[in-house]
């Protein structure tokens, strides 16, 4: 059985059991979901203890091999347009929608003051962590580690790629005697990553169960009620993203089958759905895109680890259409000029969001007062925060699902033939 077959059998046996606890009020039930929900964790630290090693180890020896550095600089350039203009796309769409179908015009007043009320101090603590938030400049600057090791052990991707990218460039001039004792050994390292992402992968089935299971045995369905609308503007945004933008783009860009190519990459979209983190999917993504796509390992390692760190369309999407979502329960006019300033500071702020859970609602606080909407940021966060978890797993999904799109695409670019693709699939990866 494939992998993403298991994944989605523990997804919906752990959706099916978490619906009867919650809306069965079998108490006892949910209970013991909260209890396993550790085990859950436990998973998700397991795939996350392996970005480091992975990212450093297949990134270097895929810097070092591609031998030349101005093929580096052309897939960099290449990688980061792509990202930027498909973040774009997705926020325009998600704007589009909200435009039309306006989804803060039927929260009635009553929804509004009992949402404030109910999630008003968990929105003052995001707020907290948004002020606390490094500062652009800063943010730029923290690309160049003055500590590489320390870079790591924050699981501060960007600048540790910047540090690799650099070291595997200078290895690419040492005497080949030497470069090729530390790449084998980089070689090893990667290898030995990719086994313990099987290994672990067998797991995954079940860590899906809980991790999905106690989502839904606890979740508030009340609120999905009352945010409707808004819930079902961003999901459809989303999957025209995900199935219109990208199966263009797999189609035309990265000349392949999409009919053939979502379910060949669908364990990852999963994974990121059960996990809601880009960057604890990050080793499942790399594999997905090395193995089941045909993407070379100089091409994945670089735009991937990128990807999982600033390429989010998902969140962009869903941040375009959360602020349309609070300007129109706050009747607040974005004229056209304003929504051109959501379309940037969506682009950016999801860059800036780092691939882990909930990231996306703290840099909305970002977008929100770029539209001067500052006065509306705690109550407007607190107005969508019930509904934010479902949310993040979508949008998570997509996001992966679109670093893995604009793999084939740089592959496809740079002349790979992506042979794998068209594979009969009977591996269990
Ligand atoms: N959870 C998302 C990710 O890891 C980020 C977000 O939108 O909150 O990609």
């Amino acid at each position: 059985m494939q992998l993403y077959t298991k994944i989605l059998i523990g997804l919906i046996a752990g959706a099916v059991v978490g619906a009867v606890a919650n809306l069965g009020e079998i108490t006892i039930l949910q209970n013991i979901f909260s209890e396993i929900e550790i085990l859950g964790t436990a998973f998700i630290n397991l795939i996350t203890m392996i970005v480091i090693p992975l990212v450093v180890a297949s990134l270097l020896v895929g810097t070092a091999s591609l031998g030349d550095l101005t093929k580096l600089g052309r897939i960099g350039g290449k990688t980061l347009a792509y990202y930027m203009l498909t973040t774009a796309v997705a926020v325009t769409i998600g704007l589009g929608l909200a435009n039309v179908l306006a989804p803060g015009a039927g929260v009635t007043e009553e929804t509004r003051i009992e949402l404030t009320e109910r999630y008003g101090g968990d929105a003052a603590s995001r707020m907290d962590i948004a002020e606390n938030a490094p500062s652009w400049k800063e943010t730029l600057l923290r690309v160049i580690p003055r500590n590489p090791v320390q870079a790591a052990a924050n699981m501060d991707l960007l600048p540790l790629i910047f540090f690799t990218i650099c070291f595997g460039a200078a290895l690419t001039v040492v005497t080949p005697q030497r470069r090729d004792s530390v790449l084998t050994f980089f070689h090893g390292i990667n290898d030995a990553s990719m086994v313990l992402i099987n290994w672990i992968m067998e797991l995954a089935p079940y860590a899906v169960f809980v991790l999905i299971g106690s989502v839904v045995a606890n979740f508030g369905f009340d609120l999905l009620q009352s945010l409707l609308a808004y819930t079902l503007v961003v999901v459809a945004g989303l999957m025209i993203h995900a199935f219109g933008t990208y199966g263009l783009i797999i189609r035309f860009l990265a000349g392949l089958n999409p009919a053939k190519f979502y379910p060949r990459i669908a364990a990852a979209p999963l994974l990121a759905f059960s996990t809601s983190s880009s960057n604890a999917t990050l080793p499942l993504t790399i594999e997905t895109a090395e193995d089941k796509v045909g993407v070379s390992n100089e091409v994945a390692s670089f735009v991937l680890p990128l990807g999982a760190t600033i390429n989010m369309d998902g969140t962009a999407l869903y941040q375009a259409v959360a602020v349309m979502f609070i300007a129109q329960i706050y009747g607040v006019d974005l004229a056209l000029a304003d929504q051109l300033v959501i379309v940037l500071t969506a682009t950016l702020a999801s860059v800036g969001a780092a691939g882990v859970p909930s990231a996306g609602i703290i840099t909305l606080i970002i977008v929100l007062n770029s539209v001067g909407m500052g006065e509306h940021v705690q109550a407007g966060i607190a107005l969508i925060l019930g509904v934010d978890r479902i949310l993040d797993m979508i949008r998570t999904s997509v996001n992966v699902t679109g670093d893995i799109t604009c793999s084939a695409v740089i592959a496809r670019s740079e002349g790979e033939p992506l042979t794998l693709m068209e594979a009969v699939a009977t591996d269990s990866a």
